[in-house]
């Protein structure tokens, strides 16, 4: 094997996961290889593919402080309006309930990833491979030893799977998963609206799935549509006249007339976890530790928590001389994630089923609770407090500070 590279850790995954691990590591000095099969587009903000991430304020902070946050292309989110189909009961969370903040903002991932590609392009510390996977991994006490497809190969302390739901790393480390479909394709594209949106989130229940308006830049919007795998064939098959016509009959005329304003693309629905977000020299982030449902948003912000968390043990270990891939250092990775992946994995699954079904008994008792609760104004801003990531104390960069 010819050896190319040498860095402190290596990073299998260059999407938004692996750049920004890379990113962060680098804010501490910390030099990387990140590794991708495909090659990353030269100017993705040119190529919209009308996916969005809404990102909550304590990732905010993170990403502000690390340089990463795309201000320019980010909309606030002030209200969110949860309906249940066609019951006239709803949900209102109003921003200013828990505090002067936008609960969370919107941005477009072609404007997230751009921010990422470009910071870990300019960096002396990261080298990005891309264009072969890796063929080969080994991990001893000695360090990592990989072989790319193309026969190059490098070493390093530590590799960092981000390599997405489907984790090769997972795979070839032995790490089990346990996980299910929901039986649910999510439909996704940006729409054009007459009536501005005053920044308001909408999350409407349908027993197909949920429906997601959320707001963009603009008289923008970004639409996830969850809907039974049987049916999405069908809507993704219809000219776009009559695939807003679909998305008007799901929602209200609160926005006036629609159009569409680019691409559609859809996304299988399922839950995925490791069994363990650690090995040996080895921990998992993102995608490739936990997928879940989008239902509430949270995935990336979840993974960026991870982030958080492995770049302070891998930073404070480097500081006091420590092997920075050695057990101790993973194990409290795996200790300081567990509760966290656990519980909003949990949240998630609970609220995708008790929201995707019309079976009466449930449709009544949720609307009652969606009732209830919006006439609990203190159990409303602990729900917000918590989608926000405010509640608790973290790893220091989700409290703004550095590494
Ligand atoms: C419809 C939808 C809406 C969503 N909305 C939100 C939201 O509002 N808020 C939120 O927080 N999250 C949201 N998410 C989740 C979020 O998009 C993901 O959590 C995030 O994109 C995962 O990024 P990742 O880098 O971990 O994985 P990926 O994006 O899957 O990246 C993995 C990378 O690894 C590379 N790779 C794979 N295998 C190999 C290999 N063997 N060798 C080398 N490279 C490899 C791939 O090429 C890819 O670049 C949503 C997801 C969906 C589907």
């Amino acid at each position: 094997m010819q050896t190319v590279m040498q860095s402190e850790v290596v990073i299998v995954g260059a999407g938004l996961s692996g750049l920004a691990m890379a990113v962060t590591l680098d804010s501490a000095g910390i030099a990387s290889t990140v590794i991708d099969r495909q090659h990353l587009p030269a100017d993705i903000s040119d190529i919209s593919d009308g996916r969005t991430t809404a990102i909550s304020y304590t990732s905010r902070r993170m990403l502000e402080t690390l340089g990463l946050w795309p201000a320019e292309h980010a909309a606030p989110i002030l209200d969110i309006r949860v309906t249940d189909g066609p019951s006239r009961l709803f949900l209102h969370f109003d921003h200013r309930d828990a505090g002067d903040q936008p609960m969370g903002h919107l941005i477009e991932n072609r404007f997230l990833r751009a921010r990422f590609q470009q910071a870990a392009k300019q960096s002396r510390n990261i080298t990005i491979l891309t264009g072969h996977g890796v063929s080969d991994l080994q991990r001893d006490e000695t360090g990592v030893h990989y072989t790319l497809s193309d026969g190059s190969g490098g070493q390093a302390r530590m590799v960092i799977g981000a390599d997405g739901a489907k984790s090769w790393l997972r795979q070839s480390a032995g790490i089990r998963t346990s996980g299910w479909s929901y039986g649910q394709t999510a439909m996704i594209c940006t729409i054009r609206h007459q009536l501005p949106h005053h920044n308001v989130a909408h999350e409407r229940f349908l027993p197909g799935g949920p429906f997601a308006v959320l707001p963009l830049a603009g008289e923008y919007a970004s639409i996830v549509w969850s809907e039974r795998d049987a049916l999405v064939p069908v809507m993704m098959r219809l000219d776009d006249q009559a695939f807003a016509g679909e998305l008007l009959r799901r929602f209200d005329d609160s926005l006036g007339t629609i159009e569409l304003a680019g691409p559609r693309s859809s996304y299988p629905l399922s839950l995925t976890v490791a069994h363990d977000i650690a090995g040996t020299r080895l921990a998992l982030v993102g995608d490739a530790a936990h997928q879940m449902h989008p239902i509430a948003g949270q995935a990336f912000n979840l993974g960026l928590r991870d982030i958080a968390a492995l770049a302070e043990i891998i930073v404070d270990r480097r500081r006091l001389g420590l092997d920075i891939g050695g057990d101790e250092g993973l194990s409290r990775y795996r200790r300081s994630r567990r509760v966290d992946i656990a519980t909003l994995l949990a949240a998630t699954d609970g609220l995708t089923w008790l929201f995707s079904n019309d079976i009466p008994p449930v449709r009544i008792a949720r609307d009652l609770g969606l009732g209830l609760v919006n006439k609990m104004p203190r159990l409303k801003t602990m729900f917000m407090r918590s989608a926000m990531g405010t509640a608790g104390n973290g790893p220091r960069l989700l409290r703004g500070q550095h590494l």
